[in-house]
């Protein structure tokens, strides 16, 4: 099942429209919302917000592809190396995201999102994906010179709309193993990332799992999942995102998700 949030609330995708199901995708992740009526609309004709235009935590893994930790002349880590996005980040499909004057160095990475379903405090490896909703696209967009000023990642990371998510979040039981999923980005029409989630560190049971012993994660929070090789960054020469840039995050069985940089 496909979940998309959209100018009227939430609903989900059946054929060419959207079937409404509430007000919003987090109070019904957590079991507080009724199922609304109300009549389906053209999938063409709503507005697509991220899937969770507001997430309560958004959980980042750095370095968790083995040849993006090389591009990046980085060891593979031991253990998830976490950072944080806010929700002043997150945009829907088909946004157009403004460069920061700040910055001469953004860069794309191509992410599998994991949106929670289940409160999950000290989860087990074994018991951990029955506490995931379902996945969706992700695009860590990173500004490198600022990711790269301080020792802290953060400013270079959290800018405003420098977290396209979407275009929905595909239920979990439609991705039966999300550690066998083909991953891209495309460029402006040039393919610069292509890959599998088969080649994360730490795959997704083990990162809730992770994350879980020390951060409840609550129904809505989304982990990314860290990019695979081909950053622009990584690229001879360096490859930076300018004004009129189109960005295509594609996953296998979740879609595409498209931004235009300004
Ligand atoms: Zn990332």
């Amino acid at each position: 099942m496909k979940l998309v949030s959209y100018d009227g609330g939430f609903g989900r995708v059946e054929g060419d429209a959207v079937v409404p199901m509430g007000r919003d995708l987090v109070a019904y992740l957590g079991g507080n919302e009724m199922p609304a009526d109300g009549q389906p609309r053209p999938l063409a004709e709503v507005t697509l917000l991220a899937p969770v235009p507001r997430p309560g935590k958004i959980v980042c893994v750095g370095l968790n592809y083995r040849d993006h930790a090389a591009e990046t002349g980085k060891p593979v880590p031991t253990e998830p190396v976490l950072f944080a996005k806010f929700s002043n980040s997150v945009v829907g499909d088909t946004t157009t995201v403004d460069i920061p004057a700040v910055t001469a160095e953004v860069d794309w990475e191509a992410e599998l999102g994991v949106v929670i379903g289940r409160r999950s405090t000290r989860v087990e490896v074994a018991e951990a994906l029955d506490h995931v909703a379902g996945y969706t696209c992700l695009n860590d967009l990173s500004a490198r010179d600022l990711q790269r000023s301080t020792s802290q990642w953060t400013r270079g990371k959290a800018i405003d709309g420098f977290l396209p998510m979407g275009p929905w979040l595909v239920t979990r039981v439609d991705v039966p193993d999300p550690q066998d999923l083909t991953i891209s980005c495309v460029v402006n029409g040039r393919l610069a990332q292509s890959s599998s989630t088969r080649e994360m560190v730490f795959g997704v049971a083990e990162l809730v799992s992770f994350i879980s012993q020390t951060m409840t994660l609550e129904p809505g929070d989304v982990i990314a999942t860290g990019t695979p090789a081909g950053v622009g960054m990584a690229q001879d020469p360096p490859w930076f995102l300018g004004p009129g840039d189109e960005v295509v995050v594609e996953i296998e069985r979740l879609g595409r998700l498209t931004t235009t940089m300004r």
